[in-house]
This record gives C-alpha cells, sequence and structure tokens, in this order.
C-alpha cells in the first residue's frame, strides 16, 4: 500500500499516519521528522534545511527529492509506506510518480485531511511532540498522561520551533501556495480522498478507515 497523507500543518497527518502505518506494518515516512533529524545531528544538509522550516518555510524541492528517493530504497519499504509531508509542491509529486515507476510501485491513495483554519492555529499552537519517538500531543486537546512526558517512550516532550505562532502563519500560507494545487493535481488523476479532520482522534481515524476501505476497493 502506497498512500500519501496530504493536508495543512497540522491536520492530523503525523498522529494518523502513526496510526494507519502500526495497523498495516508499512513505514510512515515523515520528511519533516527526518529534516529534524538531521538537524539536531548536525549534519550539512540538517542544518542547511533548518534555516528554511524554522521560519516556516518550505525547504527547496532539490534538497528533498534526493532524501526521500535514499529512503524509499530501503528493505522496509518494500511492502509499501506512507508518506507524510512528501509531496509538498507539484514538482515533487512529478518526481514522487518517477520515483515510484522505477520501484515498480503504483500510488494507491492520497488521503487529504481536510480542517478549517482557526482550527489548524489553534491544534498547532497547543502541540507538543517528542522528538525521540514523534508522537503529538495537545496540551489540552490530547494531553499526555504525565506531564510534559511522552506517553510512548518517556521522553521529554518539547514544542517545535516551527509551531511559534509567525513560523505557523507562514507554514499555512506556504501550504495554501505551494502544496494545495496538489489537491486538484490528485483529483484529476482519480486518487484523492477527503477525510474530514474535526473531532477527536478516534472520531478523524473511523473515516480514515473508511476511506482506506474505498481506496482498497477502486
Ligand atoms: P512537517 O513535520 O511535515 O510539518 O515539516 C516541517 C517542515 O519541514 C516544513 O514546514 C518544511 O519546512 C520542511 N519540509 C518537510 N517536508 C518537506 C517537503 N516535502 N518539501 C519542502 N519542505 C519540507
Amino acid at each position: 500500500m502506497v498512500v500519501i497523507l496530504l493536508g495543512p500543518p497540522g491536520a492530523g497527518k503525523g498522529t494518523q499516519g502513526r496510526r494507519i502505518a502500526a495497523l498495516r506494518g508499512a513505514p510512515k515516512i515523515s520528511t519533516g521528522e527526518i529534516f529534524r533529524d538531521l538537524a539536531a545531528a548536525g549534519t550539512p544538509l540538517g542544518l542547511e534545511a533548518k534555516k528554511y522550516w524554522s521560519l516556516g518555510e518550505l525547504v527547496p524541492d532539490e534538497m528533498v527529492v534526493g532524501l526521500i528517493a535514499e529512503r524509499l530504497k530501503d528493505a522496509d519499504c518494500r511492502n509499501g509506506f506512507l508518506l507524510d509531508g512528501f509531496p509538498r509542491t507539484v514538482a515533487q509529486a512529478d518526481i514522487l510518480s518517477t520515483l515510484l515507476g522505477g520501484l515498480g510501485c503504483k500510488l494507491d491513495g492520497v488521503l487529504n485531511f481536510a480542517v478549517q483554519d482557526e482550527a489548524l492555529v489553534s491544534r498547532l499552537g497547543g502541540r507538543q511532540t517528542c522528538d525521540n519517538c514523534g508522537a503529538t500531543y495537545h496540551v489540552k486537546a490530547m494531553p499526555p498522561r504525565a506531564e510534559g512526558v511522552c506517553d510512548h517512550c518517556g521522553h521529554a516532550l518539547v514544542r517545535r520551533a516551527d509551531d511559534s505562532p509567525e513560523a505557523i502563519r507562514k507554514r499555512l500560507r506556504e501550504y495554501e501556495v505551494k502544496t494545495a494545487p496538489l489537491l486538484t493535481y490528485y483529483a484529476d488523476r482519480g486518487v484523492l480522498h477527503t477525510v474530514v479532520s474535526n473531532g477527536s482522534p478516534d472520531e478523524v481515524y473511523a473515516r480514515v478507515q473508511d476511506a482506506l476501505g474505498q481506496m482498497e476497493a477502486s
């Protein structure tokens, strides 16, 4: 199963993607997580990318595509994968299509997480992330069992550098201008499945499962 998770920042791609990945036994590949890990490790690519993502700007296409091309060659991708945060531009989508062709894989579908802008700002503003296992929480809507500590791995939770009010506004603008055109791109190819992402994570997950069922039936 090859599925793209699409939607604005804060729409729930990461949270829902982790659940789908656990259910299907397929890796969830998040380019944002890869960049954060590379920056934390102090690699030149990670530090260069951080100049963009810490401001809420997209990292240039050429810095992303080599990274994803390498990741998709890994053995754990042989039976499918979920892409969280890639592609984010039409140019990246075209490159992905070539990469999938080269790997002999087909795109099964795109899950589009649709949510209102006001909800996004409050979701991102209260978000806490575990930079060890990638789990995300919300101070009000989805708090961890112990304050500031990840339920899954016990690491301290942090606030992402790009979850500041200024960076959030910039990320939402970047999404509208550069990523939202992918909705038409994939709708035209008949693979877009929209999931309304308002409500609790369990409510959204039930809709995700319906959409995956439709994807598999088509
Ligand atoms: P995310 O964790 O998906 O919210 O990504 C965090 C940040 O990483 C984004 O705001 C971008 O700056 C950068 N990023 C992640 N994936 C991509 C991509 N496919 N293209 C460009 N920039 C990306």
